[in-house]
This record gives structure tokens, sequence and C-alpha cells, in this order.
């Protein structure tokens, strides 16, 4: 989904970032056994001719802004340097707008998660886009740009969310790491997941509205000290 993308992220990485991964690729194709060739695929699934991944990670956060959590999670984010991309949905926006400018002035990414959250997929032309164009409209408000980046609520994407989203000109953005926040099975279970899951590249889908989110806060900053301690960088989704 964003492999075009990120593989334009890879010119940063640093030179032994860059050749460590081929060269443990080598090595294992010089074992020359079809195991040892798959596993080494297997290992460079982005883009396995080209230099490896960036160490790269994008955190996103889904269904704000909420007066409460969000600024926890500005907080962290701050405490760890780190900078991440909030798919805000435009009737929260319209409740908080000092949340949404906060996100937005603490260096971070604001893009549109609808109005009020439907499965876009049922949607006629014309709500789908008022779902879009309100949002829009609302976080430009708060913000000054317009978000060029659309999540579908529950990732629900068919041909109409597609087509609906080229005609406003929206990239549609989903994730590749999904912990189930929103479920609360646990501070632990949270970090987990999302620890025993991140790859150079990966796209992290958390929760910072849409109830209690106690427990993503609480799982934050294990995370953020763990992938950073790994070496990842925590970059925005090449949105507008
Ligand atoms: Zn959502």
């Amino acid at each position: 989904m964003t492999s075009t993308r990120v593989t334009s992220v890879t010119s940063v990485a640093s030179p032994r970032e860059a050749h460590r991964p081929r060269g443990r690729r080598a090595a294992r194709l010089a074992i020359g056994t079809l195991v040892a060739a798959a596993t080494a695929v297997v290992a460079l699934p982005a883009a396995p001719a080209q230099a490896a991944p960036a160490k790269v990670v994008y955190l996103t956060f889904d269904d704000g802004p909420s007066p409460r959590y969000t600024p926890q999670v500005l907080a962290l984010l701050a405490q760890y340097g780190a900078r991440a991309t909030f798919f805000e949905i435009g009737q929260n926006v319209a409740a908080y707008p000092e949340v949404t400018r906060r996100v937005h002035d603490q260096g971070h990414s604001v893009q549109n998660h609808s109005w009020s959250h439907p499965d876009l997929r049922s949607l006629s032309k014309s709500s789908f886009d008022s779902q879009v164009s309100a949002t829009d409209a609302r976080i430009r408000e708060r913000t000054g740009t317009t978000p060029s980046c659309l999540r579908p609520p529950y990732g629900a994407v068919n041909t109409a969310v597609r087509s609906g989203a080229a005609r406003l000109g929206k990239t549609i953005q989903l994730w590749s790491v999904d912990p189930q926040d929103w479920a609360r099975p646990g501070r632990a279970a949270i970090e987990r997941r999302v620890l025993d899951r991140v790859t150079p590249g990966a796209v992290v889908l958390m929760h910072d509205g849409g109830g209690d989110r106690s427990q993503t806060v609480a799982a934050l900053p294990a995370i953020l000290r763990t992938l950073k301690s790994r070496g990842y960088t925590f970059a925005l989704l090449p949105c507008r």
C-alpha cells in the first residue's frame, strides 16, 4: 500500500543499514539451498532487488480528536521526539477544534477519517462526498491544510470507495500492523502485538479517540522506547 512511497525513503538510510540486510541475504543464498533462498526473500518483502527499506515506522492514531486522550498521546510523542499521523473524525474536529489545532501545531499530520465513521462502501455518491468534504473543511479551518489522505472507517474499501477517493483527490491509507487496541486487550497485549509485528516501513494503527483509550496511552511509552532502541525513526505518512 505504501511500498512505492516508502521506497523513496531508502535514500536516507545509512550505508550500514542499507547494506547489512543485503549481506545477510548473500550469505544465505551462498548456502545454496532452496530453503535458504526462500528465507532470504522473506527477509526482504518490500523490495528484494533493491536496498533494504529504511528503519522507519509510521504511527497512526484514529477516531480522535479526544480532549482526554489526544493530549496524553501528544505528550508522549513529544517526549520521544516522534511524529505521527492522526486520522480524525470530522464531527470530533467540530467538537474539539483546539485539540486538532494542537495536533497540527506539534508537527503531526491531521488526515481524513470521515465525518461520522460510517462504512463508506454503503453510501451514495453524495453522502460519500459530504462525509469526506465536510471533514476536510473542518480540518482545513484548524490546520490551514486540506488532507490528501483518507482512511476509510474499518478499512472498508471497495471499487466505489476507491473511485470516490480518487474523485476527491484522496490517497487511501490503510495500515499493516493492527494491535486491535480499540478492543482493549490490555496494555501488555498492545505493546507485544506492535513490537512483535513492526518491520521497516510498517504502518501501525492505534486509537486516540472513540472510547476509553487509556490502555493505548499506557502502552505507548514502551512502544516508543523499544522501537527507538531498535533504531527506528517515526515518520509522517506521505500525506499533504
Ligand atoms: Zn476509525
